[in-house]
């Protein structure tokens, strides 16, 4: 008998849709959201059409742009940029990702958006220690 509960692991509940149930397919696509949001931010600088407000916020962002831009030319062009060398570029690239998703949830907080904010994600420090190493 093959198996008829959510794919999310420990999850009982049976499933909606793509095997997920109700729960974890809202948070599945929460997740997708925040993702292209983050995306958007990183290549136009703005979140939902807007530019990042939280003032702090807005200064690590050009930070981490900084990064995003050098990380991007070092891939594309195989060879070092700035700090990033180019065999460190990918990780880079997936790293700039993570942290504008953690970005992405703290400017809808601050703007009084709550609902928009996907599920936990890694902690800004985290990301920022492996970016910078
Ligand atoms: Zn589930």
């Amino acid at each position: 008998m093959s198996k008829k509960t959510c794919r999310k692991r420990y999850c009982n509940e049976p499933p909606v849709k793509y095997r997920y149930c109700k729960t974890h397919y809202s948070e599945c696509l929460l997740k997708e959201k925040r993702r292209e949001r983050a995306l958007i931010l990183l290549q136009t600088g703005e979140i939902e059409g807007e530019r990042i407000s939280k003032p702090d916020l807005n200064q690590e962002f050009i930070q981490l742009n900084s990064f995003w831009s050098d990380a991007c030319i070092a891939a594309q062009t195989k060879a070092d940029v700035g700090h990033i060398t180019y065999k460190q570029a990918e990780q880079t690239l997936s790293l700039c990702k993570s942290l504008a998703e953690a970005f992405v949830d703290e400017e809808l907080m601050y703007r009084g958006h709550p609902e928009g904010k996907g599920p936990e994600g890694f902690t800004k420090d985290l990301i920022w220690k492996k970016i910078i190493n």
